[in-house]
C-alpha cells in the first residue's frame, strides 16, 4: 500500500523536476508568468512573440478606389457591407444612396478633400 505511494511521490517529484527545468528555460527567451501544465511538449516554441507590427500603420496606398473617387475601404458602392455601419452613425445620404460624408451632390466641398486624399501615382 505505501509502496503505491512512495512510487506515486516519486513520479511526481520527477515530474515536478521536470517542470521546473523546462520552465526555467522558457523562461530565457519568453516571459511567461506562469507555466506549469502546459510544458506536455506539444509545444510551439516562441508562441508569445507578438506579431510584427510596425509601430506606426503604415497608409496603404491601394486603398482607393478609382471608380467612385474614395477610399476603397469606405467605398460603399464597392462594399455594400459598409452601408449598415454608416447607416447606423446616421452618416447617410437617402436620397443618393451614399454616406452624408461621401455624398458629393449634397456637399460639393468634400470634393476637394477626396481629392486630396487620392493616392498620387507618380511615375
Ligand atoms: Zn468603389
Ligand atoms: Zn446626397
Amino acid at each position: 500500500m505505501s509502496l503505491t505511494e512512495k512510487t506515486r511521490y516519486g513520479v511526481l517529484a520527477a515530474i515536478v523536476l521536470t517542470l521546473i527545468a523546462v520552465t526555467g528555460a522558457c523562461n530565457r527567451d519568453g516571459d511567461k508568468s506562469t507555466g506549469g501544465a502546459n510544458v506536455a511538449g506539444n509545444g510551439s516554441p516562441g508562441a508569445t512573440q507578438p506579431a510584427t507590427q510596425p509601430l506606426v500603420p503604415t497608409v496603404r496606398l491601394a486603398d482607393w478606389c478609382p471608380e467612385h473617387g474614395v477610399p476603397e475601404s469606405v467605398c460603399t458602392r464597392c462594399n455594400p457591407s459598409l452601408i449598415a455601419d454608416f447607416k447606423k452613425k446616421g452618416d447617410w445620404c437617402k436620397e443618393h444612396d451614399l454616406p452624408e460624408s461621401q455624398c458629393l451632390v449634397c456637399h460639393p466641398e468634400l470634393k476637394e478633400k477626396f481629392e486630396a486624399m487620392r493616392p498620387k501615382t507618380e511615375g
